[in-house]
């Protein structure tokens, strides 16, 4: 008997044929004697069709109408799957983001959970219930309704886990778990059995959108064990844990692939103290996430300023970089949209040398030029030109031994 947290993505309740499916699931693991919270995210496709709704009725649709509108694509699928196991005979409630106690802070669009006032799921579980809780939304402090951001749903799910103390997490998806690389990429990509949550976040970081970002920092923070499986097979995925000994022993665990990035390049910058501070402070005063930077001067003193920014930011910060160029005399912006970026991961990178040269190796074996490079102490990012983005990745994945046979 456990307490289970089970997140269904899009896909896994596509249509009502499937969400039936999901009922199955839920109810095995509640005859068993598991005690069930449900998380659901929106019908595939559902997210993105009430953005374009939103976006034919207004030019620039105001955040916090376009949240509500966005929950509810959630608030449709935990009301189906209620329904279906109550005519099934089971106690089920369904409760919408605010109703599970999800508190969130003011952002809206992009909403940061603060805290889960469970009591109300607790109360239902122990009164029997399956509980099934409308993914990717909460309130804020006002009572406004908020999302959580793209792939929010496994956000909620692993902070419920946490809130619950759940014994696990379970993200059911339409791949078998965690891949060395995305398997709709590259066909040689390998099931991983075990991930640390420090490697599952720099995936996660670095465009592998198996998991959001922020529901790994959460099960990191707080420890919840995370198991990534199919919603359609039975089969065991990927459990994301701490870093264990032998985990050390893989230098590289995997491949991603970003292709959100853009580039920009204020040329001839004066080679003066402050000036960095100020594009980079102007890009900061407008909320823009600067992901790399690099600055080159010439022997002839010339400095060149180069940075990334997502593709949603560059408008803004070409905007806002022009504005600074004027100012402090730079000669020029340049810019390039497509760009992407392909990293490798590893644990085992901090203790092996040489896996930057391995890198570079095989990038040049295709002649793909490297623009940007960037690392930490267990990944390494190079930014490349897009077209180049799926056959990096597939020669990345060989070249660090990690296809299947
Ligand atoms: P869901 O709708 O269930 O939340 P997502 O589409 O958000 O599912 O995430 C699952 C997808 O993530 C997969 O279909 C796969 O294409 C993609 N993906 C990217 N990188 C990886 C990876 N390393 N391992 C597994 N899946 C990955
Ligand atoms: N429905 C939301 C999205 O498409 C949240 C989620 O599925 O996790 O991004
Ligand atoms: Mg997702």
């Amino acid at each position: 008997m456990a307490l289970k947290v089970q997140k269904f993505g899009g896909t896994s309740v596509a249509d009502i044929e499937r969400i039936k499916r999901v009922a199955d699931r839920v109810t095995k693991s509640y005859d068993k004697g598991d005690k069930v919270v449900v998380v659901l995210s929106a019908m595939a496709g559902v997210t993105d069709k009430l953005i374009a709704l939103a976006e034919s009725a207004s030019k620039v649709p105001d955040t916090r109408e376009l949240d509500v509108l966005l929950a509810t694509g959630e608030q449709t699928t935990a009301a189906l799957l209620a329904m279906i196991l109550k005519d099934r005979g089971y106690r089920s409630t369904s409760l919408l983001g605010f109703q599970a106690g999800i508190i969130t802070d003011e952002s809206a669009g992009k909403a940061r959970i603060l805290d889960i006032e469970a009591d109300r799921i607790v109360k239902l579980l122990d009164e029997g219930h399956i509980v099934v809780v409308a993914g990717f939304q909460g309130r804020d402090v006002n009572g406004n309704i908020t999302t959580l951001g793209r792939g929010g749903s496994d956000t909620s799910a692993v902070a419920i886990a946490s809130a619950v103390k759940a014994d696990v997490c379970e993200i059911f998806t339409d791949v078998d778990g965690v891949y060395t690389t995305d398997p709709r990429i590259c066909s040689k990509a390998r099931k991983i059995n075990r991930i640390s949550y420090e490697e599952m976040l720099e995936m996660a970081i670095l465009g592998a959108k198996v998991l959001q970002i922020r529901s790994v920092e959460f099960a990191k923070k707080y420890n919840v064990p995370v198991h990534v499986r199919s919603s359609f097979n039975e089969e065991e995925g990927t459990m994301v844990i701490n870093e264990s000994a032998d985990m050390e022993s893989v230098v590289v665990s995997g491949v991603t692939c970003d292709k959100n990035e853009t580039r920009i390049t204020l040329k001839r910058v004066p080679d003066q103290p402050g000036v960095s501070a100020k594009i980079f402070g102007a890009l900061a005063d407008a909320n823009i996430m600067v992901d790399m930077i690099i600055q080159n001067t010439r022997a002839n003193g010339e400095t060149d300023v180069t940075f990334t920014v997502t593709k949603t930011d560059f408008r803004k910060a070409c905007e806002i970089s022009e504005q600074v160029a004027n100012k402090i005399g730079a000669a020029a912006v340049l810019t390039a949209e497509n760009i992407a970026k392909v990293s490798v991961i590893g644990l085992g990178m901090k203790s092996n040398a040489g896996v930057a040269a391995t890198m570079f190796k095989a990038l040049a074996s295709e002649n793909i030029n490297i623009i940007l490079i960037s690392t930490s102490e267990i990944r390494i990012s190079c930014v490349i030109e897009e077209k180049y983005a799926e056959l990096a990745v597939r020669v990345l994945h060989k070249a660090f031994g990690l296809d299947a046979e």
